[in-house]
């Protein structure tokens, strides 16, 4: 019997060495979350370095603010049966010069992405958490535009910007999310967990 997808992609390699020349010289850790079946898909970017230590997808404070916006408990997040929760890459990328997380690399996507939807199965709500989730699946380039669109994609995909708390100005700016969208949001996860 040949291994699950879920397994393939715990034992990928693919970036060691661009992992190693990275300021962390870390090991890739693909954190793998997902089951066939979830009726709400999460796309985020990629994992941070507490995510990479856990490995736990979203297990940080970037995690405490997406299930705040979503109105979801720990537990109901990180039901498989429910959630499934597969990034752009997953594994942590490192840090560029500036600390701040690399993006998540694109062969991740590219060997993968297909596959881990096929797995999935059809979903009734995906969320894509950031710019990278939102350039594969849509196409666009401007979060804050395709996050201001939302209407034109919900109830079934709602584009969201990274809940990281580097985006506390962004939210700042754009109170319409928090007003307008995310009742929407809440109810539709209410919906269907
Ligand atoms: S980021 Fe993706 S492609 Fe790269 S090693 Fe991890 S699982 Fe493999």
């Amino acid at each position: 019997m040949s291994p699950s997808l879920q397994a393939q992609i715990e034992a990928c390699r693919l970036c060691r060495a661009r992992f190693r020349a990275t300021a962390t010289a870390h090991e890739p850790r693909p954190v793998v979350w997902f089951a066939r079946g979830a009726r709400i898909l999460v796309v985020g970017q990629a994992p941070g370095i507490r995510v990479h230590e856990t490995g736990r997808p979203f297990n940080d404070r970037s995690g405490d603010r997406l299930r705040d916006w979503m109105g979801v408990d720990r537990e109901t997040f990180y039901d498989r049966t429910r959630l499934a929760i597969a990034p752009m890459a997953f594994c942590f990328p490192g840090y560029d010069a500036k600390g701040a997380d690399l993006p998540p690399p694109a062969i991740c996507a590219e060997t993968w992405r297909d596959r881990v939807n096929a797995e999935i199965g059809p979903v009734d709500l995906t969320l894509l958490v950031g710019g990278a989730a939102q350039r594969w699946y849509l196409g666009t380039r401007s979060v804050t535009e395709t996050v201001r669109g939302w209407r034109a994609h919900a109830p079934g995909l709602f584009p969201l910007p990274h809940p990281s708390w580097r985006n506390t100005g962004w939210l700042k700016k754009n109170p319409w999310f928090e007003a307008e969208l995310l009742p929407v949001l809440r109810a539709r996860v209410k919906e269907l967990t």
